[in-house]
């Protein structure tokens, strides 16, 4: 109803009209402000009180170029009230050729205090002080070592939904041990060094899915973010910090929850240095510098509840010492650079009548060493920042069948949950999962191809079976699987 008589708001500042595609920011008291003229607003209080709003007297409130209503020769009482929300309606008439300036918010900075200001503007959370950060820092339960499952049970949690990759599991749940155990180490003399992780391995490997399993078990904040994306500050994409803003939303803006969360960045093999690169590497080596801080341990300064800084939301204050940062990456050619290293080793002298014994090594990440991840364009700081290397091996079709079957929430197991409910038997013959594998297979994509394969050709079986109420049971064949035949279907009774 009051969609069709939607109604004109104009700027309190500079008197433009709103349009959809630039909405204007409420403020109390009815009153409405576009944003170039709130951040103009926000800079000068800023200057007036030397950065500190608390400084900021009844008053001080500047808008630019305001006039009322009457200085502006508009006067006249049929004008829109200042366009809030509280405002009355205008009975829907449009009034687009009187185009004014509100009346002046009288008193309104009266009616903000600058807390009021700060939530308003950084979507109803207002930034901690120092003393409150600290309070909270201290309020945060002590880690209990008792508390944190060893490392065997914590491969065993993962292994209920990650399937193989055994030796990464391992390497993974001791980092995160150890990491558990320098946050409670109180021991100021011996202090133990941060277990950051690289995680390498093909497409579809399960890099992602082991990362959030992990901070499932632990019950911690988890960011993942795109090394892709990033920049150096400055330039058009996110800032390095990002990864930080995205850990605190994660966290629901409580920084001391973020500050013992895990950040996972993916694809950090695209950072590499680019070999003869005759610009200036903004998104390579230039990020992996400025991660190196945040690696180490820093305190940045992220805006909360948005994703880039401005004058227009309020700082947190995030130190990212006790942060897990976890990297991952596919490092596409690695795999020659650590056979070029192996052959070399192995031509020299006696061995040399081994030299094509790498050839059909199915998991040649496995041989890794850090002067193989140098050689493929990761600068020497940030490798010695991530001292936890473990590689994942590429999907087979023995492990790709049992993603199929064995994690506790296998996409198969989930269909037939949904069956059940209609009272109907789903089951895959053996070799039916056999030609899913292998169709997942071809696309080279590892697990990841599974989903989708699975979903094409169960829609039709969602949409066709609840119409026949007496069917009782669903046997997806391999020729179904193939298109060169139907599900067995078996009746009821
Ligand atoms: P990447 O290694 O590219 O990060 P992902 O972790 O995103 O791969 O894997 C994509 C999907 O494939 C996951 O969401 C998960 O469902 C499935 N998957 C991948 N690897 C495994 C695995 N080892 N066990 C169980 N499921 C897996």
């Amino acid at each position: 109803m009051a969609d069709d008589k939607k109604r004109i708001r104009y700027c309190s500042g500079c008197g433009k009209q709103e349009t959809d595609d630039e909405p204007f920011i409420t403020l109390p008291g009815g009153l409405c402000m576009c944003r170039d003229c709130m951040q103009r607003s926000f800079d000068t209080m800023i200057r007036m009180t030397d950065g500190d709003l608390s400084k900021m007297a009844p008053g001080m409130m500047p808008y630019p170029n305001m006039m009322p209503d009457t200085a502006a020769g508009n006067g006249d009482k049929e004008l829109p009230a200042p366009g809030g929300e509280d405002a009355p309606e205008e009975g829907g008439e449009e009034k687009e050729e009187k185009k004014h300036y509100n009346a002046p918010p009288m008193g309104f900075s009266m009616m903000m205090t600058p807390e009021d200001l700060q939530a308003m503007l950084g979507g109803g959370r207002r930034a901690m002080t120092r003393e409150e950060r600290e309070k909270a820092r201290e309020a945060l339960p002590k880690i209990d070592m008792k508390s944190i499952p060893a490392p065997h049970r914590i491969a065993e949690m993962l292994s209920e939904y990650v399937v193989g990759q055994d030796q990464a599991k391992k390497a993974i749940s001791v980092a995160v041990y150890n990491h558990y155990k320098r946050l409670a180490n109180e021991d100021k003399e011996v202090e133990i060094e941060k277990s950051n992780m690289l995680l390498i391995g093909p497409t579809g490997s399960g890099k992602t899915f082991l990362v959030k399993t992990l901070a499932g078990i632990l019950n911690v904040p988890l960011a993942i973010a795109d090394a892709t994306a990033l920049t150096e500050a400055g330039y058009i994409g996110d800032d390095i910090e990002s990864v930080v803003t995205k850990l605190l939303a994660a966290a629901d803006n409580d920084v001391a929850r973020a500050e013992r969360g895990i950040i996972f960045i993916d694809e950090i093999d695209k950072l590499a240095r680019k070999r003869n690169a005759t610009q200036r590497d903004v998104s390579g080596e230039s990020v992996q510098q400025g991660l190196l801080k945040l690696l180490e341990g820093a305190e940045v300064e992220v805006p909360v509840g948005a994703n880039s800084k401005n004058a227009m939301v309020p700082l947190e204050t995030v130190n990212t010492k006790n942060i897990l940062f976890i990297c991952g990456g596919a490092f596409p050619d690695l795999t020659e650079i650590i056979k070029e290293r192996l052959t070399e080793k192995s031509s020299m002298g006696f061995g040399s009548e081994l030299k094509d014994r790498y050839d059909n090594e199915r998991d040649l990440l496995k041989y890794v060493e850090t002067e193989d991840i140098r050689k493929f364009g990761m600068i020497p700081e940030f490798i010695g920042r991530l001292p936890v290397i473990c590689t994942l091996e590429p999907m087979s079709r023995a492990m790709l069948v049992r993603v199929l079957k064995e994690p506790k929430n296998a996409i198969i197991r989930q269909y037939q949950k949904l069956l059940e409910m209609d009272e109907v038997d789903l089951e895959i013959e053996e070799d039916a999962y056999e030609a899913i594998a292998e169709k997942a297979e071809k696309k080279d994509t590892g697990a990841r191809a599974l989903r989708s394969i699975i979903e094409q050709f169960m829609l039709d079986i969602m949409y066709e079976i609840p119409k026949d109420p007496n069917i009782g049971r669903v046997i997806i064949t391999r020729a179904y699987i193939e298109g060169t035949g139907g599900p067995r279907i078996e009746m009821r009774g």
